[in-house]
């Protein structure tokens, strides 16, 4: 059995401000380095467990904004490594058996979620499919459930863990921090959390056939409500894209093949 486990950065332990996550300044990029490291121990923490689970292979690929998060010599050597041109191919060959998310954040508009968004903090406001919103956790669980992959295990703040347990059912988290409010955060510590995303990376194998793979209904309608309407305006210059309000899009897909189709817009993201 082999597992892809996908990492964000704003559900890891420990990274409790906006900029160790978007960096501007010199000193910014001090916390953002220390933040890269939890992102490490969080994931070889996951790694130790689906190890120790006696999962034959363990993939790893680095899912904030440009994939360039991972301190390469920390990781696990147990672990392998999946570049961002490459990881996909990964679920759509079915190389993979089960999913897990590390460092995983709430969508949009979830109260006390530690920043909380969806695709985009800067314009997108809401994502609805089917009429219903959702966010990251959504789109992950659509794109490697599509490939009949579900996902069984997800850690991050508790808005995340909770959330995940929404869309997926009764798959194992990790809880490893609480928002204060959108942009601060107080982790368990760091020992503990490690220890919580261990055993639930351990346990979660053998959901491999209790949790089903999400299937979405198809053809779907995929809403987005911009922040601004010149957001909107430039989404609407494909011909597959309609505004149904100032700043609000929609499009119909009818299929479900790569991570981007319900979330290729045509505008700012
Ligand atoms: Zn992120």
């Amino acid at each position: 059995m082999n597992v892809l486990i996908m990492t964000d950065l704003e559900g890891i332990t420990n990274v409790d401000s906006y900029y160790a996550v978007w960096p501007q300044t010199e000193e910014q990029k001090e916390e953002a380095y220390r933040a890269r490291q939890d992102l490490m121990r969080d994931v070889n923490a996951a790694v130790a467990g689906f190890i120790d689970a006696g999962v034959d292979h363990v993939y790893v690929a680095d899912g904030h904004y440009a994939g360039k998060n991972f301190i390469h010599e920390m990781l696990d050597e147990r672990a392998e490594f999946l570049s961002r041109d490459v990881w996909e191919s990964y679920v759509t060959e079915r190389k993979v058996d089960i999913h897990a998310e590390i460092g995983s954040h709430s969508m949009a508009g979830t109260l006390n979620g530690f920043l909380d968004h969806s695709q985009s903090s800067n314009a997108w406001f809401d994502f609805k499919f089917n009429g219903k919103s959702y966010g990251e956790i959504f789109h992950s669980a659509a794109f490697v459930g599509a490939y009949d992959i579900p996902i069984v295990m997800v850690s991050g703040d508790v808005t995340a863990c909770e959330q995940a347990r929404q869309v997926l059912g009764d798959i194992e988290t990790a809880v490893v921090k609480r928002g204060i409010g959108r942009n601060k955060a107080v982790s368990v510590p760091s020992e503990e959390a490690r220890r919580r995303i261990y055993e639930a990376a351990k346990r979660s194998v053998k959901l491999k056939d209790k949790i089903k793979p999400l299937k979405v209904h198809l053809p779907a309608v995929v809403t987005v409500t911009y922040m601004r309407t010149d957001f909107c305006d430039e989404a609407i210059l494909s011909d597959k894209i309609h505004r149904i309000g100032p700043r609000t899009v929609e499009k119909y897909i009818d299929k479900i093949e790569n991570f981007e189709d319900m979330l290729r817009m045509n505008a700012p993201r």
